[in-house]
């Protein structure tokens, strides 16, 4: 048949050889067809009759015999598998209908963020994201408002993705020539959302947490304001008395005495709202519908009355008015207990729930969880507003002494798991909400991939030394995404 025909066909020819021809490796047919071919998403293969290697076209070297034999003989390979696989690679990638609020940041993660994009998701997905880059210079350019822009944004739109940033001190002040001391970004982005914050290790098979019956991971909501941090004290340095006092706008005066001290000692104010705890409550029922997993809560209102009292009052009739009926639904639960029971229950668990906690008991017990788990780099981290608003992230920073090593041009094997992690559950959540199943099933593949790619044993110099029962290979952070990209288009395809 002549190539004519061949080009002009449709549909496309026959599921496997279409057609052999035997033509000069320049000629015009050979152009003609390597253009239709091309457009429509064929791997387009030659065979060197010589050497009998295949070469593709996408291939720089394809013009000519790699080996320099003179004769061609070209065959077209058309198989249905491949013709689907690069149909969906070159024209048909996941589409997306709302942005994702994009977040840039600093240092090591920020060499990582674009590596991940460009590797795992531009190839892949049709992004549209509205970009905000937080990173220190353009912070400090700003006078810190890029920040408030993109809390803003992440309001609005109700997905976000954060990259790690530095929060300066008086080190990098000097270092990257500030302005000013700007806050801590994450802070003004917790301020702005009202959010909690619910950090999960992400667990593989070969690296075995500290408690041993722990299965499954477990996720510690952290309400993030006021108690002991927000707190007031006085060192009495004589016998006095220590009182508390309440003036309310009505006139009306609480008075309570703390302790009547007979020598010197210490006391300490501390408060909180009903309208932060209710948030809190919000947030940690919504993250549990959303995960499907049971919510423990705790606190000592055996002993405080009326403060730790409160927070569980607040948290039943938030769970009673709003989310009961979803939980039956469900099959999850919510269950309340003492803080020590709590911990006791937590050890003796197989996992799989989520932990809220106050602020100091979050503060002490997420540290304890992500060290029992494995490593700081496998943590992932969500901040969830009580509006069902979501901002993902990693747990860890910039990974400052890894960046240093990086700028001298030195080999870094920094994870970027927890940030890969990130962006899917930031592309889950944003397919979730618009129904777009293509998206969220693109989340789910893409940290299938990265599963795939720890188990067979390639990882980076981090979690070498914590795997067993695989044989484990130390690879950079450019070779671990290039291994998680192999798998995830295997997946794909
Ligand atoms: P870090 O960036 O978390 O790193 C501390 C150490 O932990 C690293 O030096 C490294 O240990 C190890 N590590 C952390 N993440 C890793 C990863 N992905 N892969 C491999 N190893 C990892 O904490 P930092 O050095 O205290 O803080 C650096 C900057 O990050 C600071 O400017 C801080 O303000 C900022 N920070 C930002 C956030 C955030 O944006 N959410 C959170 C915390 C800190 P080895 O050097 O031993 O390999
Ligand atoms: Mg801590």
């Amino acid at each position: 048949r002549g190539l004519g025909d061949v080009y002009k066909r449709q549909p496309l020819p026959s599921r496997h050889l279409s057609a052999a021809v035997t033509a000069p490796p320049r000629c015009r047919h050979n152009t003609l067809l390597q253009r239709y071919f091309q457009k429509n998403g064929i791997v387009f293969l030659r065979l060197c009759t010589r050497q009998r290697h295949l070469i593709t076209f996408s291939d720089k070297h394809a013009q000519h015999c790699p080996t320099q034999c003179c004769t061609f003989q070209i065959l077209f390979v058309i198989l249905q598998a491949n013709y689907q696989k690069n149909k969906r690679k070159l024209m048909e990638k996941i589409q997306m209908t709302t942005p994702l609020v994009e977040m840039d940041g600093d240092e090591m993660t920020r060499i990582l963020w674009k590596m991940i994009k460009d590797e795992l998701i531009l190839p892949f997905v049709d992004l549209k994201t509205e970009y905000y880059d937080l990173g220190l210079p353009y912070r400090d350019q700003t006078n810190d408002q890029v920040t408030i822009d993109s809390a803003e944004a992440a309001k609005k739109y109700g997905v976000a993705v954060k990259c790690a940033t530095i929060t300066p001190n008086a080190q990098r002040m000097d270092e990257y020539k500030l302005h000013k001391l700007w806050k801590s970004p994450n802070g003004t982005i917790r301020s702005i959302m009202d959010g909690t914050v619910f950090r999960a290790p992400i667990t593989i098979p070969s690296i075995h947490p500290c408690v041993k019956n722990w299965e499954k991971p477990i996720t510690i909501a952290r309400h993030a304001y006021g108690d002991v941090y927000k707190s007031v004290e006085i060192r009495a340095d004589e016998p006095g008395v220590a009182k508390v006092v309440f003036e309310g706008k009505s006139g009306k005066k609480q008075e309570v005495e703390i302790h009547n001290f007979d020598g010197a000692g210490v006391i300490q104010g501390m408060h909180n709202t009903d309208k932060s705890i209710r948030s809190f409550a919000h947030s940690c029922f919504k993250f549990a519908i959303d995960t499907k997993q049971d919510l423990w809560f705790a606190t000592k209102d055996t002993i405080s009355k009326t403060y730790d009292a409160q927070f569980r009052k607040i948290f039943e009739e938030v769970y009673e008015s709003d989310y009961k009926e979803k939980f039956a639904e469900l099959g999850i639960e919510y269950f309340y207990t003492l803080i020590d029971d709590a911990v006791a229950r937590v050890i003796r668990s197989k996992g799989g729930f989520i932990w809220a906690c106050k602020n100091y008991d979050g503060d002490v017990m997420s540290d304890m969880l992500s060290t029992a788990f494995g490593s700081l780099a496998m943590m992932t981290s969500v901040l969830v507003s009580p509006d069902g608003k979501y901002e993902y992230e990693a747990a860890h920073g910039t990974v400052t002494r890894h960046y240093y090593r990086y700028l001298k041009g030195e080999d870094t094997s920094t994870n970027p798991m927890a940030t890969i992690f990130a962006w899917s559950g930031a592309l889950r959540k944003r397919g979730e909400l618009d129904g777009n199943k293509a998206l969220q099933q693109f989340g789910d593949q893409l940290e299938a991939a990265c599963f795939d790619t720890l188990n067979d044993g390639i990882a980076t110099k981090d979690l070498v030394n914590l795997m067993e029962g695989v044989e484990a290979k130390a690879v950079n952070s450019a070779g671990f995404i290039a291994a998680i990209r192999e798998r995830l288009e295997k997946r794909l395809a």
